[in-house]
C-alpha cells in the first residue's frame, strides 16, 4: 500500500464546492489501505477552520491530518519576532512566535485572496514597514511564493508577487517554507512514516505539487481540476507519473497499476 499527499486545493475542492466525486475518493484510499495526509498552501485559515470546512463539505478528515503552511511556520519561526503580514485567520496556527510591529528577526508574508482584509494587509504601509525590516537585517520568508490560485470565477494574483516584491527592493531571497520547499514534503512524509521513494504527491499545480515533490525524490499524479493548464505541462520539459481527470478517477488508477 502507498503513500499518498494530496493537495486540498484544487484537488478536493475549488472555492469551496467540492469536486465531483471527492469525498469517495478520498473514503476509498484508506479502505484501499493507503495511507493519506493533506498539505495545503492554503493561507486563509487556520488548520481547525480547514479541518471544519472540509468536513462541512463532506470530507471524513482529522485536523491533525492536515499540514499547513502556518503549521510550519510556528516550527521554522518559533521563538522568534515576527512581522507577520498573514491574514488574520491563521493566526491561530503561528503558536510560539512573537508578532511584533517592529524591530523584528523575521518579516513572514503569509498569502492573498480578494477581501478587503487582505488589502489591508498589503498596504503600502505595511509593505514598506517589512522592506525596512529587511534593510535592518530582518529575514524574509514566505508561506508560499505561488504566483496565481485559482477560484470559481478564474485565476487571482497571488502573494507570490509581493513576496517577490520585497525580494527585489531588499536585494535579498525569501526561504519558502510551504510547498514546493523540501523541507514541507519532508515533514508531511514524516508524520505518516513514508520514504519519499514509496510515497505519492496528488496536486493541480505543476510548479508547487509535481516539480516540487519530484525533485524530493517522491512520485506524482497531476490531477485535471483546479489551477492544471495543458500548456504547463508541455513546457515544463517534465512530466508527471500520471494525469488523471479528477481524484476521484485515482483509487482506480492505482489498483489497475500497483
Ligand atoms: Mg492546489
Amino acid at each position: 500500500m502507498a503513500a499518498i499527499l494530496l493537495d486540498v486545493d484544487g484537488v478536493l475542492h475549488v472555492s469551496g464546492s467540492p469536486i465531483p466525486g471527492a469525498p469517495d475518493a478520498v473514503k476509498r484510499l484508506r479502505a484501499d489501505g493507503h495511507r493519506v495526509r493533506f498539505v495545503t498552501n492554503s493561507t486563509t485559515m487556520s488548520r481547525a477552520e480547514l479541518g471544519r470546512q472540509l468536513r462541512g463539505m463532506g470530507f471524513a478528515i482529522e485536523d491533525d491530518e492536515l499540514q499547513t503552511t502556518g503549521g510550519v511556520a510556528a516550527r521554522v519561526l518559533h521563538g522568534k519576532r515576527v512581522l507577520a503580514l498573514t491574514m488574520p485567520g491563521i493566526l491561530d496556527d503561528l503558536e510560539g512566535l512573537e508578532v511584533i510591529g517592529m524591530n523584528a528577526d523575521a518579516v513572514l508574508v503569509g498569502g492573498c485572496d480578494e477581501s478587503e482584509e487582505v488589502g489591508r494587509v498589503f498596504s503600502y504601509l505595511n509593505l514598506n514597514r517589512a522592506f525596512l525590516e529587511l534593510q535592518a537585517g530582518a529575514e524574509l520568508y514566505c508561506l508560499h511564493k505561488n504566483r496565481w490560485w485559482q477560484t470559481a470565477d478564474g485565476p487571482k494574483l497571488d502573494a507570490g508577487a509581493f513576496v517577490a516584491g520585497l525580494e527585489y527592493a531588499a536585494n535579498t531571497e525569501a526561504t519558502v517554507l510551504g510547498k514546493p520547499s523540501p523541507e514541507y514534503f519532508a515533514a508531511a512524509l514524516d508524520a505518516i512514516d513514508a520514504d519519499p521513494e514509496l510515497a505519492w504527491m496528488v496536486g493541480d499545480d505543476f510548479e508547487g505539487d509535481v516539480i516540487g515533490a519530484q525533485r524530493h525524490g517522491m512520485r506524482t499524479v497531476l490531477v485535471r481540476t483546479g489551477k492544471f493548464r495543458p500548456d504547463a505541462v508541455e513546457e515544463a520539459g517534465v512530466q508527471p507519473d500520471a494525469i488523471v481527470s479528477s481524484i476521484a478517477q485515482l483509487p482506480d488508477w492505482l489498483e489497475r497499476n500497483f
